[in-house]
């Protein structure tokens, strides 16, 4: 069989192709070189395989697509406060290289432009690293979330640096607010090295993929950064990674996502996948024109939007019934598939209508699949307060969707495998045991 997915990566290149309108960045030389023309794009699952097409194996300076993983280090390194004292989390509307601060805080208004990242990449690491220290941290933080060592690629930082007027007045402004306390050339020099740094479609699927799950990488294993880290980073790419273009995006495409001046593109679908796209001809905006039409393409081709309200899952409650008759009669909630918050109070208002008489209660998982912190703590809630109001409690958990079972104050459980064996089974065994 031909391989599906890139397959369908192959037609939508085909489709966009034709599109040669925007231009490279011209205001770094060595990407104004860029061969124009180069398409490509990936797919990193939290499995660890990547499917792509077109140009996926063409190294680019990753430029400020480097943004959300260096705020992602800056926050694991230094904690949540500093950083958030340091740089905001408001989108700005404005474009990337603007000369501004929140007028009413003095910090830059968000981590994704440049006034935020300049001062992020001076918050990664620790505080008493030296400038090529802290470069190397950035450098490492990046290939981990690659999965494999990236290097910088030294023309295009010199090439940056030649021209790097406007950042450095950035930083100098920084500076002159005390948002940076170091050297702001040294800093500059720092950022642009962390722009600088290769990177294929490829990598950057895999980056994106890092993030979608849960910052730990599909393929190293590695957990690169925590969830609280990972949850603050999406939220910031979702409202403002794409500079002033931020809400067209997040309401035509709604994926959490990060362009860069070089041409690349990554999005990511928190439990689903990373996406990347390479393109070097930029809209006004600084995206790349392609990379927003396959984004665009993807988003609505597969219904990738975060924000496309599910399809309503099966009833959680598969059936309520008694089996047996007599002391010995069972009733039995029979439940299925994924179980989260909305899904547990279908539970609980169920587990509300046991009659008194029903003695003995089974909450049967066997058909569950997984079920979320809140749904365990409601579901054993439910356990607790069934036998306070004199129910004998089973669970039938054959596969441990909930480990350990401990329904808390005056609650029993008994736990099973089997439904048949709550059937015949008389005693319960108290303290939220397994019998
Ligand atoms: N090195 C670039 C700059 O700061 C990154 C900009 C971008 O990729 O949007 O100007």
């Amino acid at each position: 069989m031909r391989p599906i997915i890139p397959d369908y990566l192959a037609e939508v290149l085909g489709d966009v192709e034709s599109d040669t309108s925007g231009a490279p960045a011209e205001y770094i030389p060595e990407l104004a070189a860029a061969e124009p023309e180069r398409l490509g794009a990936a797919f990193a699952m939290l499995g660890g395989e990547i499917y792509g097409a077109g140009d996926i194996d063409i190294e680019f300076t990753i430029q400020s697509i480097s943004k959300p993983f260096a705020y992602a280090l800056a926050l694991s390194d230094r904690g949540f406060s500093p950083v958030l004292a340091k740089v905001g989390v408001e989108p700005s509307g404005e474009a990337f290289n603007e000369i501004s601060l929140d007028s009413k805080t003095g910090r830059p208004l968000n981590p994704m432009i440049n006034a935020g990242a300049i001062t992020v990449h001076s918050l990664t690491g620790a505080e008493d690293l030296t400038p090529a220290e802290r470069v190397e941290r950035a450098l490492q933080g990046l290939s981990a979330f690659a999965g494999r060592q990236l290097r910088i690629d030294e023309a295009v930082c010199a090439s940056e640096m030649e021209n790097a007027h406007r950042n450095l007045a950035i930083a100098h402004m920084l500076r002159s607010h005390d948002v940076l306390t170091e050297d702001p050339g040294s800093v500059v020099d720092g950022y642009v090295r962390q722009c600088s740094v290769l990177v294929t479609t490829r990598d950057l699927a895999m980056m994106a993929a890092t993030l979608a799950n849960r910052g730990k990488n599909p393929l190293s294993g590695e957990q690169v950064v925590s969830e609280a880290v990972v949850r603050q980073v999406l939220s910031v790419m979702f409202s403002c990674g794409m500079y002033d273009a931020a809400g067209d995006w997040a309401t035509q495409v709604g994926i959490p996502a990060k362009s860069g001046v070089a041409g690349g593109l990554i999005g990511a679908l928190p439990g689903q996948l990373g996406i990347a796209t390479f393109s070097p001809r930029l809209d006004g905006h600084g995206n790349s024109v392609r990379g927003v039409s396959l984004f665009e393409r993807f988003s609505s081709d597969m219904g990738l939007h975060v924000m496309e309200v599910p399809a309503a899952s099966r009833a959680i409650v598969r059936s309520n019934h008694v089996v047996g008759h007599g002391p010995e009669a069972l009733r039995v909630l029979q439940l299925q598939g994924g179980i989260g918050f909305a899904g547990a109070e279908r539970i609980v208002q169920e587990a509300e209508s046991i009659s008194p008489s029903d003695i003995r209660v089974a909450l049967d998982l066997t058909r569950v699949h997984s079920i979320d912190d809140v749904a365990r703590r409601m579901l054993l809630e439910v356990a607790r307060r069934l036998t306070l109001n004199g129910h004998d409690v089973y669970l039938v958990d054959p596969e441990s969707v909930i480990p350990d079972p401990k329904p808390g104050d005056g609650g029993r459980v008994t736990l099973l495998d089997d439904v048949n064996r709550a059937a015949s089974h008389t005693a319960t065994v108290g303290g939220g045991q397994t019998g």
